[in-house]
Parts: structure tokens; sequence; C-alpha cells
């Protein structure tokens, strides 16, 4: 367990003295980054704010609008706008994602779910033609996986509940950034190449995309006019003009009858959306998760994500098993095992709460942790996979072991971006198209990609007649997103997440063992050799990640070139912040103070 903090008076008399004396009141880097993502710097300390996200341009637009006097929330909208533009493969106003939200004058942690959601006409069997599950690839690739987005709708609640820019002021560095282009480097240009293939399909996504059929050179300036464009719609007029109105008839059109060249060899499913669907979406606040962790509060995300109640029920389950004088391979045998065990029960328990009954109280619960975690034998992995536990609030702590389960998704796509501000607000936001340039499809002259989020649902039942997690009217698919705000005694002490499928849960789940078990500092944390273990035969593992002392307790291996991407910033005990990114996972992240250090 990491060292105590200082006294809180000692915490907030070293903020206050450092402003008084204007500690850092340079700029937290001599050269303000230029367009591109040359000038990323992965760790930043100082005061007045922070931001870290995987994009340095994306960094600077919400660093600007915190030095201007907005707060954590206009900042997060204005670098979410600017990755929809710098990091279109992984986000934009096509998708959906999550938001949680430290407001530090009430002390309260709130969400915003703006997960798509299916479109009413869609039944549980709409993956399913002939009795069989169409390919993955082909589904990924359609209308039919294209949800109703629902990240025009979080931005403009967020700010409307907690803002202080209106979303016209928020979008501007977005849109700037958009009509006068940014320099191409080596990971826009490599998501790119990977999707040349489809987008090549569509004439919309290969004028936009390509050059020529290829990406974009590295170097290259590359511009949006078409996005700046909606972004000054949506400014003029608020997301409204997304949901209802031309743009909303021409998304439900591109879904309905997508935009394929003739001669393409490729066989795209046209989707079910219609008007009433996007008129009738909603993004709503939802109660935080919520587990208490070696004396920390640890808030996350509600389903429909299955992110705060995996990684909260994989936590409980370590704080029950894992002594807190653990070496470091008894430290990662737990965190590989107490990973499974949460994996079984998120799998046959979680799924949207309109639908499904889940019994998030119990999955949270100590008793139901204990239960899970007498499974966990030090000296020999468990057989993979488990079988979910019974959270029925009986728990008598008998190990039963059968098993079923299935192996998750772990996507390159997604982003998530964290920011504070000077008042102590903080935002830790995960967002996404889905798929690595969502389902490929740009809206003709609007600049941006469709999701195929649906795709999120399983497409037949994997949990023996009782899958939470099925397609049907108005649902949303079951995430694994799990932005995260930590408290210790009622104020910040960490706030991070990550991309990467079903990844996200373990890779956020490590990051904290690292830093809490391990004592990492936090860049150390985040730069460490990733290993996941989502209830599979064997774990995957990142290349670099020390695996002999695993292997000997019964722990197999496959190899996985990367796993996540996360951002984070740690609220330091002399009152400092400190921001952090990845520095090499995606091509390295971008972290920002306002007042450097
Ligand atoms: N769609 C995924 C989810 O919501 C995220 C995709 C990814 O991170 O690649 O869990």
């Amino acid at each position: 367990m990491r060292s105590s903090r200082l006294p809180r008076s000692l915490v907030a008399l070293a903020a206050a003295v450092a402003l008084a004396v204007g500690v850092g009141v340079a700029p937290a880097s001599a050269h303000p980054p230029r367009p591109g993502h040359g000038d990323k710097v992965p760790v930043a300390t100082g005061y007045g704010g922070a931001v870290a996200t995987v994009d340095a341009d994306a960094t600077r637009v919400g660093i600007d609008v915190l030095r201007q006097g907005g707060n954590a929330v206009d900042a997060a909208v204005a670098a979410a706008a600017t990755l929809g533009v710098t990091e279109p493969f992984s986000s934009g106003i096509g998708g959906g994602g999550f938001f949680v939200y430290y407001d530090a004058a009430s002390g309260q942690v709130h969400t915003i779910d703006g997960r798509e959601t299916a479109p009413m006409a869609m039944t549980s069997d709409a993956f399913v033609e002939d009795g069989v599950p169409i390919p993955f690839a082909d589904a990924v690739t359609s209308g039919l996986s294209v949800g109703v987005p629902g990240t025009p709708r979080t931005w403009a609640t967020a700010l409307e509940q907690w803002g202080s820019l209106d979303l016209r002021r928020a979008l501007r560095g977005a849109t700037e950034v958009a009509r006068r282009g940014f320099v191409v480097d080596q990971t826009f240009a490599d998501q790119t190449t990977a999707n040349a293939a489809r987008f090549a399909a569509f004439r919309s996504s290969s004028d936009l995309f390509l050059r020529r059929g290829a990406a974009p050179e590295v170097g290259s300036v590359f511009r949006n006019r078409d996005l700046a464009k909606t972004y000054d719609l949506l400014a003029r007029r608020g997301v409204d003009a997304l949901y209802t109105g031309r743009l909303a008839e021409e998304i439900v059109r591109t879904v309905q009858d997508p935009p394929v060249r003739r001669h393409s060899p490729l066989v795209v499913r046209p989707g079910l959306l219609e008007l009433g669907d996007l008129a009738s979406y909603e993004a709503p606040l939802r109660a935080p998760t919520t587990v208490s962790y070696r004396g920390l509060d640890v808030y996350g995300m509600a389903p429909p994500s299955s992110g705060g109640s995996t990684v909260g029920e994989a936590l409980n389950i370590l704080e029950a098993s894992l002594p807190e004088d653990a070496d470091p391979t008894q430290t990662l045998h737990h965190y590989l095992e107490a990973s499974a065990l949460a994996f079984a029960d998120r799998n046959r328990y979680v799924g949207d709460p309109a639908f499904v009954d889940v019994p998030l109280e119990q999955l949270l619960s100590d008793g139901f942790a204990k239960e899970r975690a007498c499974l966990i034998d030090p000296e020999a992995a468990l057989p993979k996979p488990v079988a979910p536990g019974v959270p029925d609030g009986v728990y008598d702590a008998e190990c039963p072991i059968a098993s079923t389960g299935t192996e998750g998704s772990d996507g390159q796509s997604t982003t998530h971006l964290t920011t504070a501000d000077r008042w102590g607000n903080v935002v830790s936001y995960t967002l996404t198209i889905e798929s690595l340039g969502g389902n490929g499809i740009v809206v003709p002259g609007r600049g941006f990609l469709l999701n195929n989020e649906l795709t999120d649902f399983n497409f037949t039942d994997t949990q023996g007649g009782v899958d939470p997690n099925l397609p049907g009217p108005g649902k949303r698919p079951r995430s694994s997103m799990a932005p995260t705000i930590i408290l210790e005694d009622g104020r910040p002490f960490l706030a991070l997440g990550s991309p990467g499928g079903s990844t996200i849960i373990t890779t956020v789940l490590q990051v904290l063992v690292n830093r809490l078990e391990l004592e990492m500092e936090l860049p150390d944390a985040v730069a460490a050799a990733r290993a996941s273990q989502r209830n599979t035969v064997a774990v995957q593992a990142e290349p670099a990640f020390d695996r002999a002392a695993l292997q000997a307790l019964g722990h197999t291996f496959t190899d996985t070139p990367e796993i996540g991407a996360v951002t984070g910033i740690e609220f330091q005990d002399d009152g400092s912040l400190l921001a952090v990114a990845e520095p090499v996972r995606r091509g390295g992240g971008s972290a920002a103070v306002v007042h450097g250090r």
C-alpha cells in the first residue's frame, strides 16, 4: 500500500503558498504545442488545472480553456471535440461514451451515460441470419451496427449541468483545428491504412480520409472542413441539430442505405435506425458505482457499462484475498485471478439496466467478494474459464467450481481523457465509436464517421438462456468503458481510464494495482507492461510482461503487442497535479498543466 499522504491542512497550505508565490507561472512547456503530434509530453506536474489525452492538439485546446477561466467540464468537452478531429477513428460525434465528474463544491461524483442505443426496430436476433450469427467483420462495416450517437447529447448535458461555457465556446478550439488542419503523424497514418480497404468502399469515407486510395503522408496537413461546418451547426443550433432536422435525416439515410460504391466487394447490410430513434435519445445522469478499497473510495461507471462493476468487484476480491505485504508475483497472481472471477460475473449479470435486472449492489458487496475470493489459491492458477458466482445476498464462502465464459473483444479504438481545474473539479471521460474507424462510413458531407457500437451486443446467447447482453429495441449494449475517479477523505486522489474494449477493465485495474499495491509512481504504473485475464484459458500479455514466476503458478500466456492507452491525473500530497499519459503506446499521449513546475 502506498505511503500515507500529507495531512489535508498541509496540502491546502502548500497549494495556497504555491499560488501566492506564483509557482510555475511559465507555461507548462517552453514550446507551446504546434498543430500535430510532435510536441507530446507524457508527464506534466504543476498547478492551476491539468489535461491528459492521447493527442497534443486536444490537450492544448483543453489547457487553453482552463487558462481562459473555463472549468474541468468545459476543458473535457473542448478536448473531446478536438479528439473528434485529430483522432476521428477512435471517437467523435457519431459515437458515445461515459462521463464521470467530481464536483468540488458539493463533493459529489456524477456520471452521464452517453451510450449509443439500438433502434426500436432491433430484436434479439438482429445479428442472426438463417439461424447463424453473421460474420463479425460484416456486422462491423454495416448500417446494422449503428446505434444512436450519444456523444453530442453528453457534451450538451455536461455543459448544462456543470460547465461554465456554452457549446458554442466549448467547440471553438476544435472547430479551429478542423478548419486549419493538423499535422498527420504516424499513428494517424497507420490507423488510416488499417481502414483503407473499407473506406475505399464508401465515396464519403475515401473522399475525406484517403489520398489516391492511401493514407495521407506523415507530416502533411489534414483538414476536415466538413466537420468544422458540422461543429458550427451544433454551435449555432445546439445538439438538437443532430438529433432532429436535416442532419438527422442524413444520418438515417446513411444507415438505411449505406453509400457503398457500386462495384465494391463488401457486403454492407443496411441498418434499422429511424428518425424517431434519434429524436428520443437521452443521455441520463446515473449514480456512480462505488467501492471502498484500502480506505479509498473508488467511483466508476454503472451499467450499461460493466466498467465500474467489474473494476469494483475485482478490487473487493483483491482486498479480501491479497495480504498487504504480498510480493509482486503474488500481487499479480491475485490481480489475474480477481479479474477472471469478476469477468465471469460481468458476462453473466451485466447488461442495460432498463432491460436486465443487474444485481449491482450484490456484485459490489464485500460478502460476495469474500465468497469469490475464497476460490483463489495462492499456489496455483484456477482452471479457466471460471463459472460465475451467485450474488444472492447469502454468502457462505463456499467455493463451487464449474466453467462457462466468453472472451471479450480488445479493440484498438476508443479514447480516454482526464481533466482537472483550479477549483478541484475533475473529469474522467471515455468515448468511442467502437471499432477503429467505427463502421467505416462517413456521413456524406458532414466530416464524421458513424459508430458500430451495436456489435458490443452478444449476437447469440452466451449464458445458457440468461444472456444479459442480447440486442433489444432501444437497448444499450454492455460496455467495458471504465472512467474512474478515486477519492481519499472525500477529496480527489486519482482519476484515470483507458480504451481497449474489454481490456479497459483490466488496464484500469492493473494501473491501480501497480500504483496502490506495488507502490509505483503513476507514470511508471502507466508505462509498466500489461497483462489481461478476462476469464479465458490464457492471459493476454504484452511481450515485455515478466511472466516466468506466474507461469510457475500455472498461468498461461499469449502475446499481444499492446494493451490500452491510459491517461490520468494524480492529486499529490503537496497540492500539485501530476498529469500522465502513455510514453509509448499508441504513439504516446500528451499531458499538460496550466502552471508548470
Ligand atoms: N465499444 C467498447 C466498449 O464500450 C470500447 C471499444 C474499445 O475500447 O476498443 O466497451
